[in-house]
C-alpha cells in the first residue's frame, strides 16, 4: 500500500523551528517510505486565522525545499464533510449535546491530563434540567486504546468524552482531523509530541466512524529555555526566508535535531 503523509499548519501566524521539525519530520517519514506527502490547512477557528499566513506557510514550505503533492486542502471549505460525520456519530447514538460551560468544567475537574480537563460525564446521561445543549461531545467507551508509536512506542490509554463541536458552532479538531486524515487516505501521521494525547481520542472517533487507523509517529517538541513547548502564542520566530545562508543554516538545525545530518567521523 502506498504511503501517504502529511503536515497540518493552522494558518495562525508563520511557521518557527517547531513547525519546520513537524514539516521536515513528516516529509521525511513519507519520502523515506516513497509515499506522498499532503500539506492540509487546519483553519476551522476563523477567529484565529490569520489573513495571508496560509499563503506565506506555502512560500515558506517551498523554500525550505518541501513540496507536497497534489492540491492543498482548507478545513475550512470542508464542513460538509465534517456534518456528515457527525450525523453517522449521532445515528448510533455516539455523540450527545453539553450544556457545561468552561468555567464549571474547571471547577468540576480534579486533575488535568496534559493541560486539559477530562470531562465528568455531567451530561451524557441528558442534559440536566434547565440546561440548554452548547457543545456536543462524544460517548467515548470504557475500551482501552492501544497502538505503536513508530518513535514513542506501545501506547495504552482511554478516550475521554472530548468535545467533536464547539459551542460556538465550529467543529472540533478531533472530528476535522479523524475525517480528513481518512478522506485524504493518510496512512501515516508525523507531527509534535504535543499532540500524543490526542491519539487515543483520535483513534477511538476511527473506530466510531469505521474508518482505518494510520500509523503514528510524535516526534520530539521544540522547546523554549524554560522548558515550555515553542509556540507562536509565546512569540517563536518566523523561520528566515530572505537570506539562503540563515534558510540552509535552519535547515541543517532542523535536520540535526531530528538526527539526520551527515556528519563526519570523528576519527578522521
Ligand atoms: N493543526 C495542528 C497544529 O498546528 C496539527 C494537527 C495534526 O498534525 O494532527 O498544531
Amino acid at each position: 500500500m502506498e504511503v501517504t503523509g502529511r503536515f497540518a499548519p493552522s494558518p495562525t501566524g508563520p511557521l518557527h523551528l517547531g513547525s519546520l521539525v513537524a514539516a521536515l519530520g513528516s516529509y521525511l517519514f513519507a519520502k523515506r517510505d516513497h509515499g506522498r506527502w499532503l500539506v492540509r490547512m487546519e483553519d476551522l477557528d476563523a477567529p484565529r486565522v490569520v489573513p495571508g499566513a496560509a499563503q506565506e506557510i506555502l512560500a515558506t514550505l517551498q523554500r525550505y525545499g518541501l513540496q507536497w503533492d497534489g492540491d492543498v486542502v482548507y478545513q475550512s471549505m470542508r464542513t460538509a464533510l465534517y456534518e456528515s460525520a457527525l450525523d453517522r456519530l449521532r445515528a448510533k447514538n455516539l455523540v450527545y449535546d453539553c450544556g457545561c460551560s468552561r468555567a464549571e468544567l474547571q471547577r468540576a475537574a480534579s486533575a488535568p491530563v496534559d493541560g486539559e480537563t477530562i470531562y465528568p460525564g455531567t451530561c451524557r446521561n441528558g442534559l440536566p434540567p434547565g440546561r440548554v445543549p452548547r457543545a456536543i461531545r462524544f460517548r467515548a467507551s470504557d475500551e482501552e486504546i492501544v497502538f505503536d508509536d513508530r518513535l514513542c512506542g506501545r501506547i495504552e490509554a482511554k478516550a475521554d468524552d472530548f468535545v467533536v463541536r464547539r459551542a460556538d458552532g465550529v467543529f472540533a479538531y478531533q472530528l476535522a482531523v479523524v475525517v480528513d486524515d481518512a478522506e485524504q487516505g493518510v496512512t501515516q501521521v508525523v507531527r509534535g509530541r504535543d499532540l500524543l494525547a490526542s491519539t487515543p481520542r483520535q483513534i477511538a472517533l476511527q473506530r466510531a466512524l469505521g474508518y482505518p487507523t494510520p500509523e503514528y509517529a510524535h516526534l520530539p517538541l521544540v522547546l523554549n529555555a524554560d522548558g515550555s513547548k515553542l509556540g507562536k502564542r509565546d512569540g517563536a520566530l518566523p523561520l528566515p526566508t530572505l537570506d539562503d545562508e540563515r534558510v540552509a543554516q535552519t535547515k541543517a538545525w532542523a535536520l540535526d535535531f531530528l538526527n539526520l545530518r551527515e556528519r563526519t567521523d570523528p576519527a578522521t
